[in-house]
């Protein structure tokens, strides 16, 4: 089945705003997608029909909430295709499951000397929380780098060996668009007795994810950029590991029994959701899951690929134009880019002139901003709601904006 995009746009009503006076076209969809009626309909059914706590109360309210809470997390395992939803913990986002992985599991394993491998092109929130935990454990990091404009895996495996305990490595770069080798990392980190941290905030809302074939220890990833709100996301991890590892917060909702001087946890996954979750934000990724289930994630995939396909040449032929990262494999419809001589600032004003939301930035990528030597980019990245035109009007823009910087 071919999705259909213009059916698919009115569905989301933000669309129908106009920007300074023009049709919006929303391509900063790499920082956060837009939300559909079913899932603001959603957290509004809420708060109108179950409002209450979860996890407490025998109250008929309190049990339809814990009821709601719970199936959310059931169909965030389907969707990731886990074992069990003992394996599938609550957060506020991709940046708390990556800190909470980093600390229990960095606590759990880490030794003075032992080796934490990230990348080049990590975001910060898959840098600075190990930074933190090798500080703190006397581990020391080191970066797998990039040819070609993707991971150089040669390099990879010439830092990946005994002395690693843990790889964290992007699925997809929120700057470059690249998609990463998972499987082939995972092998590389498990040959040699490490585990596998994937960070999916990129891929999670593009790509039918299964934790099983990509055969990774931990994922992480957050529900504002696959259509659901902000302030809810979701870590993943192998029940055998998170049985072993100590929670990170601590308080109401996680403790089985409380002493003076010591308290038990509860099993998973609540030991690791310390205090009131946010309930109605989990009900509605759970909603927005339906939602993409619905389109299917495949043909999300699919209608991506074209827009990729349509996009990338019509950007490549412009002159002054520089593409980031590698082009010619498979890859997502994140385009970074520069205009030689226009400031990427400068360049996000002209566009929102004409109604286009882009990024300009470092992309919280500083790392990376670093190897490319360039202090920023344009970032225009692009979700199934986004129509040709609006690759057309992104393209007249950029020739229009160079033309009066000229
Ligand atoms: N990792 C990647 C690759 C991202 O693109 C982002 C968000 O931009 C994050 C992590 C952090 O996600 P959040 O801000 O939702 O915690």
């Amino acid at each position: 089945m071919k999705i259909n995009p213009k059916a698919i746009r009115e569905l989301f009503p933000i669309m129908d705003e106009l920007i300074n006076d023009e049709k919006l076209s929303y391509l900063d969809n790499a920082a956060t997608s837009q939300k559909p009626y079913s899932v603001l309909k959603s957290i509004q059914d809420f708060y109108e029909l179950s409002n209450a706590n979860v996890h407490r109360g025998v109250h008929t309210l309190a049990e339809r909430a814990t009821t709601q809470y719970e199936e959310a997390r059931a169909k965030v395992q389907r969707f990731i295709g886990a074992n069990s939803t003992r394996e599938v913990i609550f957060t506020r986002g991709t940046t708390t499951s990556l800190n909470w992985v980093a600390t229990s599991l960095g606590e759990m394993v880490l030794e003075e000397h032992d080796e934490i491998v990230l990348s080049l092109m990590e975001h910060h929130a898959n840098i600075v929380p190990w930074q933190q935990i090798a500080k703190r454990t006397g581990a020391k990091l080191r970066y797998i780098g990039l040819k070609n404009g993707k991971l150089d895996m040669e390099y990879a495996k010439s830092i990946i060996n005994g002395k690693t305990k843990i790889v964290s490595i992007t699925h997809i770069s929120n700057v470059l668009g690249v998609i990463n080798p998972i499987k082939e990392l995972a092998k590389l980190a498990h040959d040699n007795g490490a585990y596998l941290v994937v960070d999916a905030a990129q891929s999670a809302p593009h790509m039918k994810i299964d934790v099983k074939e990509l055969d990774c220890d931990f994922l992480a990833f957050s529900g504002h950029k696959m259509c659901a709100p902000t302030g809810i996301g979701v870590l993943w991890g192998r029940e055998k590991l998170l049985e072993k590892m100590e929670p990170v917060e601590f308080g109401g909702e996680m403790i089985d029994f409380v002493y003076q001087d010591s308290s038990t946890w509860k099993e998973l996954p609540w030991k690791f959701e310390a205090g009131t979750p946010n309930i109605s934000g989990a009900i509605a990724l759970g909603s927005a899951i339906d939602f993409l289930e619905n389109i299917g994630m495949d043909n999300i995939h699919e209608y991506m690929q074209e827009i990729v396909r349509n996009a990338l040449p019509k950007l490549q032929a412009i002159e002054g134009l520089t593409l980031y990262g590698n082009l010619e494999d498979e890859r997502s419809a994140v385009f970074s880019f520069n205009l030689e001589g226009i400031h990427p600032h400068d360049v996000a004003t002209a566009f929102d002139m004409e109604g286009i939301a882009v990024r300009a930035g470092h992309h919280c990528a500083q790392v990376l901003m670093r190897e490319l030597d360039v202090p920023a980019t344009v970032r225009a990245s692009f979700y199934f709601y986004n129509l040709e035109w609006e690759i057309d009007h992104l393209i007249e823009t950029i020739l229009k904006t160079k033309e009066f910087f000229a």
